[in-house]
């Protein structure tokens, strides 16, 4: 696994910052998830305390079970607002990029983001950053971007000003990008930076709750469906895959972030290593890919599904037919044949 860091000095950040009023801009990616989500407005909430006007903006509607987080409701989002958003990007001072590794991940606010004349800051655990930022903290070992986030504000000797609601923020970004500590968390430092979020007075208990205890009915109910219906394994090759259609997404009113998660079902079943969700879209198919071990799904989604990732969890797009997408990716299951089988649980 690729433990790449590269941790530019941030003193010339730390000294715009130190000077109140500017327009801080904190963007994530597409679909945006709880680390980005964490991140990005535990960012928001820190500069609005120490002076500065911060604002998030996403390219898309983010998860209805994810909008008790504090802030949410202020989050500006580019197809409802587009003119408001590249105006914000337009009239930053700094420019946060939070949980992405590639302008692509913007979708159509790549354009604003590469023309703005702010200060730049990306803040990412994905593998080989690939976009020009004037500070870059990256660290793939890290477990989420918001333990990268909570070391940017240490740095930055902002940590005086952290509090319940930021902390609340940032740990549920990696409470969501460990799947509940039981991936990407072993190391002592997620531990440490966990610990500290506890001395900010952060209520871990309700956070879960609120995070993983807040489905509708529909989205549980798509759930039994997809696990019954859709789901089809292969054990020759260690790998399980759920499909769905628009179809199938309406029939259980279907909202946005209701299918987050599905895709590490499969790898609950003994023996199954990589996983993959299939998501019916208007124009294209949306994927996600997790495996265990060295099988690397990033790769594999950059080769054949224009996408990418971490090594162990990562997504991409088809646009061809679901069917064919399905086909092609059952085609590709004998050619991984020994990746796939040599591996020891
Ligand atoms: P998800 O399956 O949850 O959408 O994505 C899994 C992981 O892969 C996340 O860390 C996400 O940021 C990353 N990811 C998803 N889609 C893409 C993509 O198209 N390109 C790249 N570079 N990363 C992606
Ligand atoms: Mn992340």
């Amino acid at each position: 696994m690729n433990h790449q860091i590269i941790w530019n000095e941030i003193g010339p950040t730390g000294r715009l910052l130190a000077v109140p009023g500017k327009q801080v801009v904190m963007v994530i990616h597409v679909n945006p998830d709880g680390d980005a989500l964490g991140s990005a407005l535990g960012l928001m909430l820190l500069m609005d305390k120490i002076g500065h006007n911060g604002t998030v903006i996403s390219p898309n509607q983010y998860p209805g079970f994810l909008k008790w987080m504090p802030g949410s409701d202020r989050i500006i989002v580019l197809e409802e607002s587009p003119e408001v958003a590249v105006a914000c990007i337009r009239q930053a001072d700094i420019l946060f990029a939070l949980d992405f590794n590639e302008l692509k991940r913007v979708k159509k606010l790549n354009e604003a983001f590469i023309g703005a004349s702010a200060h730049k800051v990306l803040i990412d655990h994905h593998p080989g950053p690939d976009m020009d930022a004037d500070c870059i903290l990256s660290d793939t070992s890290a477990s989420s971007t918001a333990e990268l986030v909570y070391r940017f504000i240490q740095e930055a000797g902002l940590h005086a000003q952290m509090d319940k609601d930021i902390a609340s923020c940032l740990f549920t970004g990696i409470m969501t990008d460990t799947g509940c500590f039981s991936y990407n968390s072993s190391r002592k430092k997620t531990w440490e930076v966990v610990a500290e979020m506890l001395d900010y007075g952060i209520e871990k208990d309700r956070l879960y709750d609120l995070t993983y205890d807040n489905y509708s009915a529909d989205r549980m109910r798509l759930l039994g469906f997809s696990l019954h219906e859709k789901m089809e394994v292969f054990p020759e090759y260690h790998t399980g895959i759920i499909w769905l259609t628009r179809e199938d997404l309406k029939k259980f009113n279907y909202e946005v972030g209701d299918t987050e998660g599905f895709v590490n079902y499969p790898l609950s079943i003994k023996g199954i290593r990589f996983s993959a969700l299939f998501i019916e879209k208007e124009n294209h198919v949306r994927i996600s890919f997790r495996s265990k071990g060295d099988f690397a799904v990033n790769e594999f989604s950059r080769k054949y599904f224009n996408g990418g990732g971490h090594a162990n969890a990562s997504g991409g797009e088809s646009y061809m037919s679901l069917e064919k997408t399905l086909e092609q990716f059952r085609e590709l299951l004998p050619v991984y044949q020994d990746k796939l089988r040599n591996y020891e649980l």
